[in-house]
């Protein structure tokens, strides 16, 4: 037997955006837990608004687990909070994903890094220069000093863990950061992008930085930050044609207002129509637009509207449960 260290992940009652919690406990185990091995847990509510202090238990539930890359014996272990009946938390969003193992999502996380309250690499109380080559710069004028060395540890805590990290970039702001997730399952993306994200938040504690996942800290002709979810399910990639597609953009246009309510919080700042946006309160589609609020990649039109579609509209705060449920919703109403 060998003690293991099980860091329980959970998302609290927050609003509108939830919060990582994460408490750990020791148990021993003859190997690497399987995710069935790991026990129920419990918390107080009373502190993450999600109950109250006369009846203040709520259950952390298990739903995916990852070695952890910087624990010896370390296991990342991804919850969904439930109440003492054993229903979902009204706050588990997670729960109210349609489960289909042949839906793939790919969420794009943009972000910025800031230390001392100022975004990393502009100077105190002032602004960088306007922007045109910070996305995907070189060299300590356009990057800063450790924003690419956070970004770069962050991508190899992900991969070690068994996270389907799939690249970064610089992006358009200075100080500002992509990543990508994908993954097949309806919730598998969102359960790795929950986790890259403790990843990251714990990672920049050891830099004295921390992550704003606002999508317009800047005001003024700053880029926002989004993410973007790209998504497909069996009858979109085997299927498609154009008469479904059709069906699936009416169903969109028709819940468009339904979709921008989990699209993440202040996403007014951020689709405005600039910065390679669609305003809020208009919803199209488009071959290769990036002005859009569904992008249609080339390929899907080439393949004879097959593949996989981009919805440009969630922003960096957002929840990747709640958009990835919509998304399925919708799509099933097509
Ligand atoms: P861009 O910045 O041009 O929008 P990225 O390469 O950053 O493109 O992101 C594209 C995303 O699309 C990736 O996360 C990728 O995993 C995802 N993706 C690719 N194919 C599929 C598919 N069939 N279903 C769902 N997502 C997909
Ligand atoms: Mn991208
Ligand atoms: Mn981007
Ligand atoms: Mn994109």
């Amino acid at each position: 037997m060998a003690k293991y260290r099980l860091d329980y992940i959970w998302l609290d009652g927050y609003t509108p955006v939830p919060n990582l919690r994460t408490k750990c406990c020791i148990k021993e185990f003859e190997e690497f837990p399987t995710l069935e091995q790991l026990p129920e847990w419990g918390f107080d509510g009373s502190s993450t608004l999600q109950a109250d202090g006369s009846d203040s238990d709520c259950i952390l539930k298990p739903v995916a687990h990852f070695p952890d890359p910087t624990r010896e014996n370390g296991v990342l272990v991804m919850c969904e909070v439930m109440l003492p009946n054993g229903d979902p938390h009204p706050s588990n969003t997670r729960a109210t994903i349609l489960d289909d193992p042949d839906a793939w999502f790919g969420f794009e996380q943009e972000y910025f890094l800031e230390k001392d309250g100022g975004i990393l690499g502009f100077p105190k109380g002032g602004y960088a220069g306007p922007q045109g080559e910070y996305y995907c710069g070189v060299g300590y004028k356009n990057v800063g000093d450790i924003g690419r060395a956070i970004v770069d540890e962050h991508l190899d805590l992900c991969l070690y863990a068994g996270i389907n990290h799939e690249g970064i970039n610089a992006e358009v702001a200075k100080g500002q950061w992509e990543f990508q997730i994908f993954g097949k399952g309806s919730k598998n993306a969102a359960d790795q992008m929950w986790v890259a994200r403790f990843l990251l938040l714990r990672l920049c504690e050891e830099y004295g930085v921390d992550v704003n996942w606002h999508c317009k800290p800047l005001k003024g002709d700053w880029n926002g930050s989004g993410m973007h979810a790209n998504f497909s399910t069996a009858k979109m990639r085997d299927e498609g044609g154009e008469d479904y597609f059709k069906a699936i953009m009416a169903s969109f246009e028709k819940n468009c207002h339904e979709h921008i309510a989990v699209y993440g919080p202040d996403n007014d700042q951020r689709l405005t129509g600039l910065h390679e946006t669609q305003s809020i309160d208009k919803f199209s589609w488009g071959i290769a637009d990036r002005g859009a609020s569904i992008r249609v990649p080339h390929s899907f039109v080439n393949n004879g509207y097959k593949g996989y579609l981009e919805d440009r509209r969630p922003n960096s705060q957002g929840d990747p449960y709640a958009i990835a449920s919509r998304i399925l919703k919708t799509i099933a109403e097509a």
